[in-house]
């Protein structure tokens, strides 16, 4: 695979951009691969190039029943940060944040990742106290954030109405190498580094069935036929209650539609990104100038990858009050993404039941900022049987009551 440079893009200007080569392969499926990973999105991908990077497995399929990233990693609004409260989220937050930061280097590749700050308003004395307690506890964690005062949320985001009519901000948690990224070229940037390592991306490859033989996984019966294998990764977010079915076991994940929406462009004004999970919303603003702005989780649990209109009243209606220059925004598109929920707010990377079997799921309203890391640990997790950084992330935990309680830093935002 020919490496992207200034010199590549210009030697392509001057023939008509004719030598680029297919970024990845469609290659047709074979009969057995050493792993199989079902989900091309972020975590999907990332798993299989970590695995190939990290420990030269690279006999893999990533196999995917739509196109790459058309998943969530694709629908997401990209907030990446790293200020969780518990000490094994700060882990695995933090190195998938520190990733990010070199992410287009080590893929040759441009995720366009934008350390712009990341900051999460606080508008009741609760969440002053929930904040200033993850700073605390992200000071021993080795995790850069801070407790910033109104003026100085004034003075990052001169756009905010610090008296809103409901509720007046009375400060934020601030980290200021949190951002965005783009959210295809993420995918793209992992499916490219897997292509060139000689993984197939299998797409429009649907798994309907999950083969086992004396308690050990076999391989996989897709819509493109049967593929073998002797480890497996089930990485498909919202739809993994399916696949576990299909495996013989049960998820403590529910499934709901998440959605987002993006106004018509506008001249820059603000250049960091801001959460108010309070009255449930949240807002960046894209190169090209669109609000990025994010919704809210249906009440209830479906299946259903598009938006709605309520959606769209409550979460502008949220946002006025904060920021009242939107509310002569247009907005131009609306969508929703289908994310798996745990009860404690963690995702589960983990062995199940089924010999040979593992699952990377439950990120919720949150996995895009993760995906380098959880392909990171989970990667590690299939490859050597454990991983320092999924350990505490296990399904038992469930069973045992061990939750890793992130309410306050995932059960609204994402
Ligand atoms: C509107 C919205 C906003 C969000 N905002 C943020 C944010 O700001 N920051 C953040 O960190 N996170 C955010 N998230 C969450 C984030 O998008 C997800 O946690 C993350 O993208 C999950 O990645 P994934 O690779 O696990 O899943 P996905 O990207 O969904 O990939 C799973 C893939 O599995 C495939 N699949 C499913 N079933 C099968 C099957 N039977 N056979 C083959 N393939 C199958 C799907 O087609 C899909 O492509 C948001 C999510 C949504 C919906």
């Amino acid at each position: 695979m020919k490496r992207y440079s200034a010199f590549a893009v210009a030697r392509e200007a001057a023939r008509y951009h004719l030598g680029w080569e297919r970024a990845w392969a469609a290659p047709e499926p074979k009969a057995q691969y050493d792993v199989v990973i079902v989900g091309a999105g972020g975590h999907g991908l990332a798993t299989a190039y970590y695995l190939g990077k990290n420990f030269g497995i690279t006999n893999v399929a990533v196999i995917e029943k739509g196109w790459l990233g058309g998943g969530n990693t694709g629908r997401n609004t990209t907030i990446i940060r790293s200020n969780y409260l518990q000490d094994a989220s700060a882990a695995i937050y933090e190195k998938s944040r520190g990733l990010y930061e070199t992410l287009s280097q080590d893929l040759n590749y441009n995720v366009m990742f934008s350390p712009r700050g990341v900051m999460m308003l606080a508008q009741t004395q609760h969440e002053i106290r929930g904040y200033q307690r993850t700073a605390q506890a992200n000071a021993l964690q080795g995790v850069t954030t801070e407790w910033i005062a109104p003026a100085r949320v004034k003075e990052l985001l001169p756009i905010i109405n610090l008296d809103g009519p409901r509720y007046p901000v009375l400060g934020a948690l601030w980290q200021a190498r949190g951002g965005t990224a783009r959210h295809d070229a993420v995918a793209w940037g992992y499916a490219r580094a897997c292509s060139a390592m000689g993984m197939d991306i299998l797409q429009k490859c649907e798994v309907t069935g999950i083969r086992q033989q004396g308690g050990q996984v076999t391989g996989v019966e897709t819509t493109r036929g049967e593929i073998g294998c002797t480890r497996l990764g089930i990485v498909v977010a919202g739809h993994s209650g399916v696949l576990a079915e299909m495996a013989g076991f049960r998820l403590p994940v529910e499934s709901v539609a998440l959605q987002a929406l993006v106004s018509e462009p506008i001249k820059p004004c603000m250049d960091v990104v801001v959460m108010a999970n309070t009255v449930h919303g949240y807002m960046s603003q894209s190169d090209k100038g669109e609000m990025v702005i994010g919704g809210g989780a249906d009440g209830f649990n479906n299946y259903t990858q598009r938006g709605s209109f309520h959606h769209i009243e409550e979460t502008v209606r949220a946002l006025v009050e904060t920021f009242p220059m939107i509310s002569r925004l247009k907005m131009l598109r609306q969508w929703g993404g289908i994310v798996d929920m745990t009860g404690d707010r963690s995702p589960i990377l983990s062995k199940t039941p089924l010999a040979g079997c593992f699952i990377n799921c439950g990120w919720g309203t949150g996995g895009f900022k993760a995906i380098p890391g959880s392909g990171w640990g989970f990667a590690e997790l299939m490859a050597k049987g454990h991983s320092p950084l999924t350990e505490a992330f296990t399904l038992d935990r469930f069973r045992e009551g061990r939750f890793i309680d992130e309410s306050v830093a995932a059960g609204v935002a994402h």
